[in-house]
């Protein structure tokens, strides 16, 4: 389905043990650590999108979730 070219392929999910590949591109920013427009990436699988952006909106961290191959 995706061309081997797209990128690399080593991405796993940012979840704590999880070795699954990342589906999901979570782009965050912590306004007491980082500038307004820097974004940080959180890389989630499937199974992890819901509780990772979970934990990054209650604490107004997360701005955007994008499918993987979209990640700019
Ligand atoms: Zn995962």
């Amino acid at each position: 389905m995706f061309s081997e070219s797209d990128g690399p392929d080593e991405a796993t999910c940012s979840a704590r043990g999880c070795k699954l590949p990342a589906v999901w591109g979570l782009r965050w920013n912590n306004p007491k650590l980082h500038s307004p427009e820097r974004r940080k990436v959180w890389l989630a699988c499937d199974d992890h999108r819901a509780s990772l952006s979970d934990f990054l909106g209650a604490r107004s961290f997360l701005k955007d979730v994008v499918p993987y191959g979209e990640l700019g």
